[in-house]
């Protein structure tokens, strides 16, 4: 179990299925053949799935050093570095709609729950959120809370903030020795317990109000009820679909938040001891290959240490001196 492995295991994930993320299931396979591409070249660039993640663990960290994490100490750091990401010579890496759209919203001064983008729940929201499962030291309400507010400011669909929930704690969880098998029910069980809970402390009622539903308890059981819907199934696929076929037969394409958690997790599931075919498998996908990729590598970094990866890879990879950095904070 290491925080280490599964800060680059989202970024080994991430550069691994960058250049798969436009490309037919097809054409991957011709390419790398049916498991995947498992080779990463040095100097091996990321997406802006790690450029974000890295975002919000530097806000994280932010808001700790002034006290205990609140929203009001959390969301400035997320604006700011979620603008300063935006602008910055290094996005160039095919970034998300919605991100971009929420974040030129910040930078006008829009309050975030008018920037966020609130019928999207595209991956954007969950693909970043990692770090938050990793930070040592939270409750369970500030991983929640945090996780959520993360997504809320771009990301204004229930379903976002669910699946960014899920997905940190999922990371803690395995951190913490949740065997990778019981899984998928433990991810259930939490969409159920939390169905009828909005997290007013964290994102104020705002962003409930401006939506359809008519409590916030109503606009909160949607994201959990779909979420839950995705996860379903997922461990009668590992057996139906298997590990030589296209992973978002299992649990979708990954282009909307809680199927990139789904795919993800499937992912794992067929590999658990095996980080490198886990990557592998989640960039050889018909759907949103990057951020499959980056979701399953910090599920399998978490699971199986630094050694579940090639030891130059840790070398190759960008960003490695921050990724470094993080990780000796947090280990
Ligand atoms: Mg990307």
């Amino acid at each position: 179990m290491s925080v280490k492995a599964s800060l680059f295991g989202l970024a080994f994930g991430d550069a691994l299925g960058k250049p798969t993320e436009f490309r037919s299931y097809a054409d991957i396979v011709a390419t790398f053949g049916p498991r995947g591409p498992r080779d990463l070249p040095p100097g091996a660039l990321v997406t802006d799935d790690t450029q974000m993640a890295l975002a919000v663990a530097g806000a994280v960290e932010l808001a700790l050093a002034e006290g205990p994490l609140s929203a009001d100490r959390l969301e400035p750091h997320l604006n700011r570095l979620f603008v300063a990401w935006a602008r910055s010579p290094e996005n160039n890496r095919a970034p998300g709609n919605t991100c971009m759209q929420a974040c030129a919203a910040l930078e006008r001064g829009r309050p975030w729950w008018e920037a966020t983008v609130s019928g999207s729940k595209g991956c954007g929201a969950n693909m970043r959120v990692t770090p938050l499962g990793l930070v040592p030291g939270l409750s369970e309400d500030e991983r929640a809370g945090a996780s959520q507010l993360q997504a809320a400011l771009t990301h204004g669909h229930p379903t976002g903030l669910a699946a960014s929930e899920l997905t940190a704690l999922a990371v803690r969880w395995l951190l913490d020795g949740l065997a990778v098998a019981e899984l998928p029910a433990a991810l259930r069980a939490r969409c159920d317990s939390q169905r009828q809970v909005y997290r007013g402390d964290w994102l104020g009622d705002q962003l409930w109000r401006r939506s359809a539903a008519g409590s916030p308890e109503a606009f909160a059981a949607t994201g959990w009820d779909e979420c839950k819907a995705a996860l379903t199934g997922l461990e009668d696929a590992v057996r139906f679909v298997g590990p030589d076929a296209d992973p978002c037969a299992a649990g979708g394409a990954g282009w909307i938040a809680e199927e990139a958690l789904a795919t993800a997790v499937y992912c794992l599931l067929l590999f658990p001891a095996s980080p490198v075919d886990v990557v592998a498998r989640g960039a050889a996908s018909s759907g949103d290959s990057d951020s499959i990729a980056c979701l399953a590598g910090a599920f399998a970094g978490a699971v199986n240490g630094e050694a579940g990866f090639p030891a130059d890879w840790y070398e190759r990879i960008e960003y490695r001196t921050e990724l470094d950095r993080l990780a000796a904070a947090w280990s």
